[in-house]
């Protein structure tokens, strides 16, 4: 397998906005379409209310100002008082609906999105940062839904009230209105093409956007070493430098954006002369009613706005549609590895894991995993031991698919690991890593963990095998204390015995044990040896072994180095063999009496 297969798209494709458009419709707008519906007949109360407001001009000037009327003062006072509360209402129940929607697309979206991320294979995490994956669900969704409820506002209520007020106009002189509007389409082209510049931008910025969030990220978990190499001043400089790029970027992308104004002020100032100066003579020279000519300049200054938003919604909508492009580029990345179609239900009962002639790698060019045939013995141990780099977590990790092998076989109790379902392969096998993962929960749920309905009976007994038990009991609030990045502070060893008893209330047939060699105390260290003896217990165990004890105890030995099995045999004939192991046996002996 490549890991290009599942890496993200670079370059930021330019798709035409029709077929992003439609693909959004399609799948994020779709099912709310009977409340977009709704929201629709809503602008048009508010469009048709307008448009009345602006003839509503006409009997004002021609009836009060020039008949004076008294009956009509009053009869014209209370239809625009009811014009503008029916606008009002109208306004209120569109804007609801929209928001509505906007914010279901958003929230559809994102558990879209993570429901894909959650079933992606391992290599597509390693080659796309935690930041450029969080900034997807922040800022490229947020700003699809700007655009989606930006575009809707625009063809619903502007376009509608658009339509009203020139009816209007239409009404009150049609020979004005033809003027005024063939200067209007003249800014079209200048503002579509600022619309696509704007686009180009944002992707940009949304690309400069991930890799800060990634950075920050970096370094906040970092933290510690970037003090201890006084790496202080060398992380802000590279944080400024892309806060800097970004915030160029944003103020290029307000910069075009505004570029629209000039050209639609100048624009409207002209229709308005023109409309002042050609209707006003006319008025003058008798040939229309005052009502007429200022309804129609008022129906013409309210059209003013909602052309500038229609004028200046290309430009919003491409920032949207930057954001939904690199959604769906995403949401199109397929997971490498598959179940199989027919794929059967496994059942290891045994628990013995066979790999045969295996070759992997991660890269095309650099072969990880060079032809290793090994074996774990049905419920007993065999452990990897070898140099840093060698392979050994690459071969842990082929057992539960976590990466597809490129030849070979991996079998478990004789069945080929590809044949079986994910969720059968993987509650066969526990993992024990080095990296201990205590979710943001209760020390309950982190042990019940992939265990829902664990009972209590259950959990408590796995964290006394795990001698976890006791110092639980002691956590503030017992089985309930929360843990995680917000919860209590729990020691290495700690947090190891939490991860065994996890392990434990899992009670797979296989283990997969990655050997944490960060220096315990000595206590601690036998507590967490008598809690992974527990856990080995009549398990298949497959093991990468840094601890002494383990690799003496162990079935068979594999020592791995470049990718390969180089000897093999349990502790006593590979010591009598006097080869690597022996050398690594005797290197880490020395290590042991030095500390
Ligand atoms: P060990 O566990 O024995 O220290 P690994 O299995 O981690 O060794 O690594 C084996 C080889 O594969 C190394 O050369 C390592 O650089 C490479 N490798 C490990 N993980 C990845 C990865 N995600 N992408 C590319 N190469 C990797």
């Amino acid at each position: 397998m490549s890991l290009n297969q599942t890496a993200a798209p670079k370059s930021v494709r330019h798709l035409a906005t029709t077929v992003l458009m439609r693909r959004l419709i399609k799948e994020s707008v779709r099912p709310y379409l009977s409340w977009l519906g709704f929201a629709l007949i809503f602008m048009a109360v508010m469009a048709a209310a307008t448009a009345f407001s602006a003839w509503l001009m006409k009997p004002v000037v021609n009836y009060i100002f020039i008949s004076h009327d008294r009956e009509m003062l009053w009869l014209i006072g209370g239809a625009v008082l009811a014009t503008f509360a029916i606008k009002g209402l109208a306004n209120y129940a569109q804007t609801t609906l929209l928001s509505y929607v906007g914010l279901r697309v958003i929230a559809d979206s994102q558990d879209r999105l993570y429901a894909h991320f959650a079933h992606m294979d391992i290599s597509f995490f390693h080659s796309n940062s935690t930041g450029k994956l969080i900034s997807l669900f922040t800022n490229d969704i947020n700003l699809m839904r700007v655009a989606v409820s930006n575009a809707l506002t625009a063809v619903g209520k502007d376009f509608l009230t658009l339509i009203g007020l020139v009816f209007v106009m239409f009404l009150q002189d049609p020979q004005l209105a033809l003027v005024s509007f063939f200067i209007f389409p003249t800014a079209i082209y200048p503002i579509a093409r600022l619309g696509r510049r704007v686009r180009k931008v944002t992707a940009n910025t949304q690309v400069e956007m991930g890799l800060f969030l990634t950075l920050l990220e970096q370094t906040f978990q970092g933290i510690r070493i970037v003090k201890a190499y006084n790496m202080e001043a060398y992380e802000k400089s590279r944080i400024a430098a892309i806060v800097d790029k970004i915030r160029k970027l944003s103020f290029k992308t307000a910069r075009i954006r505004a570029l629209s104004s000039p050209i639609m002020e100048t624009l409207g100032g002209a229709a308005i002369a023109i409309v002042i100066v050609y209707g006003g003579y006319k008025v003058i020279e008798n040939q229309t009613d005052s009502g007429s000519f200022f309804s129609f300049l008022t129906a013409l200054i309210m059209a003013y706005e909602p052309m500038k938003r229609l004028a200046n919604l290309n430009s919003a909508l491409q920032e949207g549609l930057a954001g939904a492009q690199r959604l769906f580029e995403f949401l199109d990345i397929p997971p490498s590895i598959h179940e199989k179609p027919g794929a059967i239900e496994l059942t290891a009962s045994k628990g013995h894991v066979r790999l045969e002639d295996v070759y992997f790698s991660y890269v095309p060019e650099k072969i990880a995993i060079n032809g290793v045939t090994l074996e774990v013995p049905a419920g007993g141990t065999a452990a990897l031991v070898g140099p840093s780099g060698a392979g050994k977590t690459t071969l842990l990790n082929l057992i539960p698919r976590f990466y597809d092998i490129d030849s070979g076989k991996v079998l478990i109790d004789g069945t080929d690991v590809r044949d079986v379902t994910f969720p059968s392969l993987r509650t066969a096998i526990a993992l024990v890593s080095q990296e201990i993962t205590l979710f943001d929960d209760t020390v309950r749920a982190n042990i019940a963990y992939g265990r829902a309905g664990a009972s209590e009976e259950d959990i408590i007994a796995a964290a006394r095998h795990a001698a976890a038990h006791d110092f639980i009991e002691e956590l503030p609030q017992g089985y309930d204390t929360m843990t995680g990045e917000r919860g209590v502070k729990l020691s290495g060893g700690q947090r190891q015995r939490l991860a065994i008893a996890r392990a434990i209330l899992k009670n797979a047939p296989i283990l997969l044990l990655d050997e944490a060699t960060s220096s315990l105390d000595t206590e601690s260290e036998r507590q967490v040896q008598s809690a992974l003896n527990e856990l080995m217990q009549g398990r298949s165990t497959l093991v990468i072994a840094h601890r002494l004890s383990t690799v003496q105890d162990a079935d068979v030995i594999y020592v791995i180095d470049g990718g390969k099995v180089v000897e093999q045999g349990n502790h006593a004939t590979l010591l009598a063999k006097n080869g690597a192991y022996a050398n690594l046996h005797a290197m880490q002996f020395k290590e042991e009496e030095s500390s």
